[in-house]
């Protein structure tokens, strides 16, 4: 699919969009990180997708490595899921009572994900973890939540501090208008210290209600966890009477058929209490979920006293498109994207070596990203401290050459199953310049 000789050169309409849009939209998006703050420029307005491609409101082309930041898992407009929520679509869009399409979904999940004994579905991520702390707080009749630095769970004040994803790309330290007193229950920590985790418990053990982590971060750039990282913080949860949540919103049905977990704590034979879902598990559209001990998610209303709800909770297009999604990720599927991670990363590293710029490809199951340093990044500190200033001239390298990667260079890089031998030429043959702009760019220039 060669792309290049009918690109329109101008974006024109994308930056007539974006004027419009900063007129009545904040920014003009509905999502910080879409704004191009980090890359400097125009974001562009696309306006179809298909397979492994984009095209913006100027008729241009793009190879797709951000596939919606995760749901896309499939490509875009995949027959089984197109078809499936047209018919979802046909019967009803939403009736406000159960479906079967929910139970069908949460039993999908139920059976891939060994820890998850019952699960509730809501509609974005950031409920999700919202709804699993007020489950946890519940749950042990404590305050108190421990999280890492650079581990992103949505926008839920509680979790706001040093958060990665958006936050680490505009700079916040903070958010204005999380008060003082939900931000005094959470405790931040560097990722991948289990002694400072230690010593937090060894302090407050008998206030902390849980523990959550990112099973694998994605939102600070990819930085896997230490081996045994997570099973210590599973250990030090039960030993001390707290529940690990384990965020897999981005990891879930992505790094792995049963999500990151399957890497560590399936093999370790441990379980996170309970997990959170969203991304690939909604297909493209809001869908997201909880869940994990039975024993935990009784307490939930109606069954317990902690009360969670949602008007749009299971919505049945939403199920439907979240349910062909998964069905159609086979374990060809996870081995497809596992084989293009890797086909990418060499095809990156091999550009950048070629111009001489220090950098370093870091993988999660499937997932991974590239940082601008040489030594490994193992915390949020490192990712802030790797060169930076190289990824917006490599970026916009790219995106003219028709590639489009996440505006950011805190964010993961995503693949999927219609990443064929043509995506991967036409980024193979992107690089060389990109790498070129990477390696030309002076230092201390962010935009
Ligand atoms: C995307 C993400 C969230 C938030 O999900 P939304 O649907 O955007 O609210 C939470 N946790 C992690 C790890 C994520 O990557």
């Amino acid at each position: 699919m060669s792309t290049q000789a009918v690109l329109p050169r101008t974006t024109s309409r994308s930056q007539e969009l974006f004027d419009r849009a900063r007129a009545v939209v904040p920014g003009g998006v509905n999502s910080p990180v879409r704004a191009f703050g980090a890359v400097g420029g125009t974001p562009r307005f696309m306006t179809s997708a298909s397979g492994a491609w984009l095209t913006d409101a100027d008729g241009r082309r793009y190879l797709d490595l951000i596939c919606s930041w995760g749901p896309m898992i499939l490509g875009h407009g995949h027959p089984a899921v197109a078809d499936a929520v047209r018919e979802a679509a046909a019967r009803g869009t939403s009736f406000g009572t159960p479906t079967e399409s929910e139970v069908t979904l949460a039993e999908e999940i139920v059976r891939r994900v060994a820890p998850v004994e019952k699960v509730r579905l809501v509609s974005s991520g950031t409920e999700a973890t919202m709804s699993a702390i007020r489950l946890a707080r519940g749950f042990t009749g404590r305050r108190k939540v421990i999280k890492f630095a650079g581990c992103y769970h949505g926008h839920v004040d509680a979790l706001l501090a040093q958060a990665g994803s958006g936050v680490a790309t505009l700079g916040l330290p903070d958010s204005p208008g999380v008060t003082g007193a939900t931000a005094e229950d959470t405790i931040v920590l560097a990722y991948n210290d289990l002694p400072a985790v230690a010593a937090a418990f060894a302090a407050a053990g008998d206030e902390i209600a849980c523990v959550i982590t990112e099973a694998a971060p994605g939102n600070m750039g990819v930085v896997p966890p230490a081996p045994g990282f997570n099973a210590g913080l599973h250990e030090l949860c039960r030993r001390h009477g707290a529940l690990l949540i384990s965020d897999e919103v981005m990891t879930g049905f992505r790094a792995a058929a049963a999500g990151h977990w399957e890497l560590d704590g399936a093999r370790e034979s441990w379980h996170p209490d309970l997990l959170t879902f969203g991304k690939v598990m909604g297909g493209g559209f809001p869908a997201a979920a909880f869940g994990g001990r039975a024993d935990v998610m009784a307490h939930l209303a109606p069954e317990g006293p902690v009360y969670q709800a949602g008007t749009l909770s299971g919505n049945p297009v939403a199920t439907a498109a979240g349910l062909a999604t998964l069905q159609a990720c086979t374990p060809d599927v996870y081995a497809h994207l596992n084989r293009t991670a890797d086909t990418i990363s060499g095809l990156v590293s091999a550009a950048l070596d070629t111009q001489g710029v220090a950098h370093r490809v870091q993988r999660a199951g499937t997932l991974f990203s590239v940082f601008f340093t040489d030594a490994p990044v193992t915390t949020y500190a490192q990712a802030r401290a790797t060169d930076t200033f190289r990824y917006p001239p490599f970026f916009h390298s790219l995106l003219d050459q028709g590639v489009y990667l996440p505006p950011s260079p805190y964010e993961a890089w995503f693949v999927s199953a219609a990443h064929d031998d043509a995506a991967l030429d036409h980024l193979a043959a992107a690089l060389p310049a990109a790498a070129r702009a990477a390696a030309a760019s002076p230092e201390g220039d962010t935009r």
